[in-house]
């Protein structure tokens, strides 16, 4: 073999080495007032960006009006779908489009307040597995949370969805086998944010990876409550972390790295299946909070 047959050997053995690129859409455009989707979905683009591998699209919902009713977003396109919204009801086009996605196995990531949407759309409410506010209650699915060393379904009635104070919390990782949580400190801190508690839903479906325990102290529900739980919905894979409140002049929970890294290696997994990424040397543990602001993901 010559010297440039051989070059070229090498070229396409590594193009062929290199993992396939996922693609991504970025869907957000619409939250209530509580949430700032402008801050959250800028850190959620520029953490995937330190992926070579995704290829983002971000889509805006618009606001209400002619354009959001004829709205169907192009999900086929796509291997993940990453839910950085809560608003609006869609209409039923691209309700049966989304759910036509998942059931064929397209991957959905939903972030935060995405929790919180779509109160009434039954499917939904099964792929999200656990929601909270929106008038949910007993109607909507039981309470389910760990204790006790297992997850206990409650079925008493009550509204689905409180938070305490934005307080920083650690987070126990329950699945240490899972690609996601593999590898991870089984107790890292995450920096302040609303830990979601009290949800309620259908919880069919649903693996829970990780859970937190919401200090009455603060405000919290006293429980040790789901924060990264994944769902399986057809052949679809959805993940939902309840981490990653944003308002005004508020992003420390978006700037923390164990947000960012578990995000990151979910929208692998829910395209994949695997997680090839490799763990920062500096991922935060027990005592320490570690933050990237978004000049620092570059
Ligand atoms: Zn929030």
């Amino acid at each position: 073999m010559n010297k440039k047959v051989a070059l070229l050997f090498l070229v396409v053995l590594s193009l062929g080495l290199q993992a396939k690129p996922i693609k991504v859409m970025l869907l957000t455009g619409q939250t209530d007032k509580y949430h700032r989707w402008d801050i959250t979905s800028s850190y959620l683009e520029a953490v995937l960006k330190q992926e070579k591998r995704f290829v983002i699209e971000k889509v805006l919902i618009p606001a209400q009006g002619k354009a959001f009713d004829e709205f169907v977003p192009d999900f086929s396109s796509f291997q993940v779908v990453v839910l950085a919204m809560n608003l609006s009801d869609w209409n039923e086009k691209a309700k049966s489009a989304f759910e036509n996605f998942v059931k064929k196995g397209g991957g959905v990531v939903m972030v935060h307040e995405a929790n919180n949407a779509f109160p009434t759309w039954k499917e939904y409410n099964k792929m999200a597995a656990l929601g909270g506010w929106g008038n949910r209650t007993e109607r909507d699915g039981p309470y389910y949370y760990w204790k006790d060393g297992k997850y206990v379904t409650d079925n008493s009635p009550g509204p689905g969805g409180k938070h305490g104070e934005r307080v920083p919390f650690v987070v126990n990782i329950r699945d240490t086998e899972h690609p996601i949580t593999k590898g991870l400190p089984t107790r890292w801190l995450h920096q302040n944010d609303e830990l979601y508690g009290d949800l309620r839903g259908p919880a069919e479906n649903i693996h829970v990876l990780a859970t937190a325990f919401s200090e009455q102290a603060s405000g919290g529900t006293g429980k040790e409550e789901p924060v990264l739980f994944t769902v399986s919905y057809g052949k679809g894979r959805v993940f939902q972390t309840v981490m990653g409140h944003t308002g005004t002049d508020y992003a420390d929970s978006v700037e923390d790295v164990g947000f960012q890294v578990t995000f990151s290696r979910a929208v692998e997994w829910v395209a994949t299946g695997k997680v090839k990424q490799k763990l920062p040397a500096d991922f935060p543990k027990e005592s320490t909070i570690l933050l990237k602001k978004l000049n620092q993901l570059k």
